[in-house]
């Protein structure tokens, strides 16, 4: 079994992050791929956060016509800093030796990677598919990352979540941006005002 995780803090999720692992799926071959809403990530201004309940609904809403993907509160279950590493160990511990688990990782969030805890020891556990996005070069990602993650092209659309909520406070459309039943749920919550 070919397991791929969509990890982020998916607040609020957009078409960015669905393309992405749609494209992912489709081109690499998995079973399915897992988004996991970041309950407390470790590396993110928090005052921007909203509660990780309505995060993990919004992104039960944009994924569940898609029969290639689910959702998992696993991060939301746990106390503490939402680390990778703890994540996927736990996925490895449910679906056993014979699945090979792989982590879906924007350009931006690879750039970075050597804050993530146990960055080297993630590198060894699980195999990480590069994706590219608009305005982030791989190439400046340190090379002792570089050289051990796989690249994989997406279409580029460039959305943003910090886009998305800014044009909410502003009273901007966000229509195609987001799955309208996102854009309804955060209307209805009165979310990011
Ligand atoms: P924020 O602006 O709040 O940081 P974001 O749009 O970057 O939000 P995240 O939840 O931080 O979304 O990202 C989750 C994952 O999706 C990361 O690996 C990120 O690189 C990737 N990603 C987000 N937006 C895009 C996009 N438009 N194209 C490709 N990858 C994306
Ligand atoms: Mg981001």
């Amino acid at each position: 079994m070919k397991i791929a995780i969509m990890g982020g803090t998916f607040n609020p999720i957009h078409y960015g992050h669905l393309i992405s692992a749609e494209e992912v799926y489709d081109g690499l071959g998995f079973d399915f791929v897992i988004f996991v809403p970041s309950a407390r990530p470790p590396h993110k201004d928090n005052r921007d956060i909203i509660d990780p309940q309505h995060r993990y609904m919004m992104t039960v809403l944009a994924t569940e016509d898609n029969p290639h993907f689910r959702v998992s509160r696993i991060e939301l279950d746990r106390t503490g800093p939402s680390y990778a590493i703890e994540t996927i160990r736990q996925f490895q511990a449910t679906y056993g030796d014979k699945a090979e688990i792989s982590w879906i990782i924007g350009a931006d969030s690879l750039i970075e990677f050597t804050i993530w805890k146990d960055f080297d020891k993630l590198l060894d556990i699980c195999r990480f598919i590069a994706t590219t996005r608009p305005n982030y070069d791989f190439s400046k990602a340190p090379a002792n990352v570089y050289k051990r993650v796989e690249f994989f092209e997406i279409t580029a659309v460039d959305i943003s979540s910090t886009e998305i909520r800014c044009r909410i406070r502003e009273g901007r459309t966000i229509k195609y941006l987001v799955p309208k039943k996102v854009e309804e749920y955060i209307y209805q919550h009165n979310l990011y005002l």
